[in-house]
């Protein structure tokens, strides 16, 4: 069990304010208990009532728990296949897929959508997840046992039978809330993927009414690598809810991802070797995030380039000393340097931005040490190791006092949202070349949702242009066609 019996020892700072349940064992995961030592502390306000709705829902997950009772019986009405006894107990079901980003950005949308509908989160356990997070939910797992009936989540897709987008195309379920009669299916497959626009009733999910039909189905089967926070506040019903447990909306991730997101004790092993070795004795902590999309090509070359001139044209780095050789004298031997932390699958960045401040003085005679945990050159996402060094850097990076990302990723979205910053996104790149300006500012700390629902008519809201639904939700500076909360 991962339950403790230190209840009510723990002090208010450690558990962020209340947003963390006192109720675990800190040595079954002790990041838990210490990233608030390396990380800021949010200065974002936090609602009681999103605090109560977690308590609440740890009670939930415990008592609807894998193993227990409740659980069981949702399992006899899966077999039987419908959803009319009305049960305790509703599931909403994730299959990981993609990168550790934008799995992360699917565990918080998930985790919103379950808080909203009184669902309990549950994750497909596929390998490569192994051994990353602790558990969330005091007393309880968030893994499904391995004797589910439903297999090969993996490979459902666009085209499933069982998807909410199929079964109302073929009339196999009717998506008219006030009609009485309707049979309902005891598990819905929802498919969410980034390519679930091809279909036009996919994102219907995103129309009120068929929320009320899909709320009375017991198991919600879920694929999902989007950030779909935003689409959830385009809902009517949830508005309110959402409202309450978020007065400031773009702090949705930041909260949920620091109450979800614990590495595992031998993530956060690699995270404190690193951390105090290279970075902890430095006077400013700059994190830069590099990524090369092949939807956005670039050379190495030029990626250096619009990494330099972006640092140092917004003064994140100092300028180079023109006059080498005057001013190179004046560095302190104890001078405290300014570390950057360069995280990429590259290992040639790394060796240019070292060599940059190791051959040439600055302008401000400071030093800039760089340094950069891995370069793993491809991205593998199926090894369980791989993720893991992903996930250090993550953490790692979270814990800059200022953040470069890569516009469109969402590895970098993690390091921001979860440090509380709003990084310079390193913009995409124009026919391969560097993009002017190199870089720009980020108005938010939440990630962007890179493929809301478009052209949606809806009884009681159309989605015709994403960016324009409602108040608080706008297109995003890093990436076309994709919004976010504000
Ligand atoms: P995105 O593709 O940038 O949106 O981010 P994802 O996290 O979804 O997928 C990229 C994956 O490539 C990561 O999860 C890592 O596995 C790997 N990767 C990309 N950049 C880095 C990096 O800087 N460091 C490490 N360790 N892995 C990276």
């Amino acid at each position: 069990s991962t339950e403790g019996t230190a209840t009510g020892t723990i002090p208010n700072d450690q558990l962020l304010g209340g947003l963390l349940s006192p109720n675990f064992n800190e040595q079954s995961c002790v990041s838990r208990y210490q990233s608030m030592l390396y990380r800021k502390a949010s200065p974002y306000i936090l609602s009681s009532s999103l605090i109560n709705k977690l308590r609440k829902y740890e009670e939930l997950h415990k008592k609807c728990s894998p193993n227990t009772p409740l659980f069981h019986q949702s399992l006899q009405q899966l077999k039987a296949n419908n959803s009319t006894d009305q049960i305790k107990c509703n599931y909403v079901l994730w299959t990981p897929s993609g990168g550790l980003g934008n799995r992360m950005l699917a565990m918080v949308s998930t985790f919103l959508y379950a808080l909203l509908t009184n669902r309990v989160m549950l994750i497909y356990q596929v390998d490569d997840m192994v051994d990353l997070f602790c558990e969330p939910f005091p007393g309880s797992t968030w893994y499904l046992p391995p004797d589910f009936p439903i297999k090969n989540l993996e490979s459902y897709n666009l085209y499933s039978e069982n998807s909410y987008g199929y079964m109302v195309e073929h009339n196999m379920i009717n998506n008219d809330p006030n009609s009485p009669s309707s049979a309902v299916p005891s598990f819905i497959y929802l498919h969410l993927q980034y390519d679930y626009l091809y279909h036009a009733l996919h994102k219907r999910f995103f129309c009120e009414d068929d929320q009320e039909v899909i709320n009375k189905i017991n198991w919600v089967l879920l694929k999902l690598d989007n950030y779909i926070v935003p689409g959830l506040f385009m809902i009517p019903k949830y508005e309110k809810e959402l409202e309450r447990m978020f007065p400031i909306k773009e702090t949705v991730f930041h909260h949920l991802g620091r109450y979800l997101f614990h590495p595992s004790n031998s993530v956060w092993g690699m995270v404190m070797r690193y951390h105090n070795s290279y970075m902890a004795k430095a006077k400013e902590r700059i994190g830069i995030q590099a990524r090369i999309f092949n939807s956005a090509p670039i050379s190495i070359d030029d990626l250096y380039k619009q990494i330099v001139t972006c640092t140092q044209d917004e003064s994140i780095l100092p300028k180079l000393n023109p006059e080498q050789s005057k001013n190179s004298f004046f560095v302190l031997n104890e001078a405290t340097p300014r570390a950057v932390l360069l995280a990429s699958l590259y290992g040639v960045l790394y060796d240019r931005l070292k060599n940059m401040y190791y051959l040439h003085s600055t302008t401000t005679s400071e030093i800039v040490s760089v340094y950069q945990p891995s370069h793993e050159e491809n991205q593998q996402s199926e090894q369980q190791l791989h993720n893991q060094k992903a996930l250090a850097e993550i953490w790692l990076l979270s814990f800059s006092d200022v953040l470069v990302t890569t516009a469109g990723s969402t590895f970098g979205y993690m390091a921001y949202s979860l440090a509380g910053i709003k990084p310079w996104f390193l913009m995409r790149s124009k026919d391969q070349k560097i993009p002017d300006p190199p870089c720009r500012r980020s108005v938010t700390i939440d990630p962007c949702f890179h493929s809301p629902p478009d052209d949606l008519i809806c009884r009681t809201r159309n989605i015709t242009n994403a960016g324009k639904v409602v108040r608080h939700v706008r297109h995003c500076e890093d990436f076309n066609g994709g919004v976010k909360l504000f």
